[in-house]
Order: C-alpha cells, then structure tokens, then sequence
C-alpha cells in the first residue's frame, strides 16, 4: 500500500512512520519542517520539503507514487498559541486540509486516517470522555480539528470518502530513534526532562519548571491528563488502515483511560531521572480544561487496539533515554 503522510517529520509522524516501513508501507512524507526535522524522517521514506496546501505538489505526488492512502497528521497544534492567533491555525488546519481533500477526490483517492485531538471536547461534562460526548472546543486548535471531523463526514456522504478520525489524548514517549523535539518545547514531559538533563550535567542555573495553576478542581490542584506511548497512537494508525474499508465508527478516542496530574508527572519524572528539579507556581495556560481522561473502549473493541506501554513510568523513562541519547534533538552540533 502507497502512503501520503503529512506531517511525517513530526513528532507522531516520525514514529509512525518508522513503524509504518517496517511493516512493508512505501511512505511518501510532506511535511514544511516548520516544527518538523529533516532527520526525523525515517531514511526509507520518500521525502518532500513543502505544504500540504500544495496543490500541485499534492497533484505530482499522487501521480507519481499512485497513493492508496492519505494519513493526515499535520498541523499547527498549540493550544495556547491558537488562543491569540486564530486565523494562524484555522487558515493552516482547515483551508489547506479542504485542499488536501478536493485534490484527493479528484485523484480518487478514498482513504484517510486524520489526528484530531482531544481538544474537541473542551470542558468535558464527564471522566472519562466518550467519543459521543457534547463537542464544545475552549480553543481555536480544538475548533479547527472538530470543524475538519464534520468536513470528513460532508466528504464521506457526497464523495464516499473513508475514514477514521483519532482524538489524540496527550502523545508522549519515544521510540528508540524517534522522540519529541520542539522549539519552544511547550510540552509537559519534555520540560521536565529538559531540566532534569541539564542539572545531571552540572547546569546549576536553569529556569525553575512551570507547573501552570494549582487550583484546579483536581485532588491537588494541578490539571490531569491521559498520557499515551507514541508507539501505541502509531499502531492505532496501522490498524485504521488494514480495516478502514469495514469500520462501524470513524472516530475513536486515543488515549490510555487513566488519568495523572501535573504533580504526579513531575514527582514520577524526578524518580526516574533521579533529579530533584526547581519548580514554582504560574498562573492558568489560557484553554486548558482541568481534566481530559479518554474512555478508549470503542478503539479496543472496534479496532481490537491495546497499549502495548500503558505505564507512565515506562512512557517518561522512553522520553529520558531519547534525551540521554539525543541532547540536541535532532539538531547534530
Ligand atoms: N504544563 C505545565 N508546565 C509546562 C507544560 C505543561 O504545567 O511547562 C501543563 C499544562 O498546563 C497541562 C499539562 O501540563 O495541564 C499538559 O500540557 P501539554 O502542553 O503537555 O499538553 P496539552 O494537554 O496542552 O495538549
């Protein structure tokens, strides 16, 4: 099968794609390398540095490699910053997705596997969160991935487009070679570790880590998220795609169905880094809802999906052995 991955120098795409070659996918990958990196594309992979919006770009890859498949995965994905910047992210994750599409239609291609994000629930009126939950996103991040689900059902129904939809709880963890590597690193996982690297290398004067509100309504205060392997987010993929044709549901939760606060991912990290690490008190990040817990049911039992590394142990300490053997990232100095 020939693969369209947009995004595939990414975080999640880098991983997936790895995983995607091993098992026999030819991947074509266009990815702006705005967040993305060069090396984090799996050398195998046929490579175009461009936009997804490209319309003839789009129109000579689908041409040359005859794709079967579109897995969509590119994005500008800040919550935070699409809370100031709206246009930004609803210009770049709507009006060139609508391009992808139309120039996918008219090459008949009929399959796409895209990332949302659990972003589209907003503040959610129950833990954990159901795929059927109200969708009442508090960001225009989360609006754009809610508005392109409804787009893939318009496109479905007028163009019999087949597709799967993932909301993405919190993507973590790295695969040996492949990991998370953004600039400025907004994640929570990375920070931590960031410090904790630099003070195991005698780095005394660091910038505390920023643990953002503690008066949440959570048991300490501190927001509670679903932390998910990358591996795992990348084997749901593979298997939307072997069953895309035969699905019940198009969308899925992906997350582990248990939650961790910002406390206990701080706490847990410090233990397997071995680091005790500054940290103080800020204000509230702008769109963060207190707690997103996935319900995953409906991917385990339509998709017959398990975690392979549901412990969030095992999640960080992949991320730690990332960092150990890539200080940089993907920046080789
Ligand atoms: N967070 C934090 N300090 C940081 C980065 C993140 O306290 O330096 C918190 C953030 O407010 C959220 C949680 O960690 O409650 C997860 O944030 P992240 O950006 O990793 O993922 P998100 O849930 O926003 O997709």
């Amino acid at each position: 099968m020939n693969l369209l991955i947009t995004g595939g120098a990414g975080y999640i795409g880098s991983v997936l794609v790895e995983d995607l070659i091993k098992k026999g996918y030819f991947c074509v990958v266009i990815d702006s390398l705005e967040t993305g990196h060069k090396r984090a594309v799996d050398p195998k992979a046929i490579f175009f540095h461009g936009d997804y919006g490209d319309i003839s770009l789009l129109k000579k890859i689908f041409l040359e490699f005859k794709i079967d498949a579109v897995i969509h995965l590119a994005a500008y994905t800040l919550v935070s910053e699409s809370t100031v910047d709206p246009g930004r992210y609803l210009k770049n994750n709507l009006a060139k997705g609508i391009m992808l599409l139309d120039e996918m239609v008219k090459a008949g291609i009929k399959k796409i596997v895209f990332s949302s994000s659990a972003s589209v629930y907003g503040e959610p009126k129950r833990i954990p969160i159901d795929e059927e939950d109200p969708l009442v996103p508090t960001s225009p991040y989360g609006l754009s991935k809610k508005l392109f689900e409804e787009i893939l059902e318009w496109y479905k129904k007028i163009y019999g487009l087949k597709y799967v939809s993932f909301r993405y709880f919190n993507a973590s963890g790295a695969s040996a070679k492949y990991g998370e590597d953004h600039h400025p690193e907004t994640h929570l996982i990375p920070n931590i570790i960031e410090r904790a690297y630099k003070i195991k290398k005698g780095i005394r004067d660091i910038e505390p880590f920023h643990i953002y509100g503690n008066d949440y309504n959570t048991h300490d205060g501190t927001c509670i998220r679903d932390y998910i392997h990358v591996k795992d987010i990348s084997k749901a993929h593979i298997l939307a795609l072997k069953n895309l044709s035969k699905l019940k549901y198009k969308i899925f939760n992906l997350g582990n169905g248990s939650g961790y606060s910002v406390m206990e991912v701080f706490k847990t990290t410090e233990r397997i880094t071995g680091v005790n690490i500054p940290f103080v008190i800020d204000k509230r990040r702008p769109g963060d809802p207190a707690i997103l817990v996935a319900s995953a049911n409906r991917v385990k039992k339509e998709l017959g999906w398990k975690t392979d590394i549901p412990d969030l142990s095992d999640i960080i300490n992949s991320a730690w052995k990332w960092k150990l053997n890539h200080p940089n990232g993907y920046n080789v100095l």
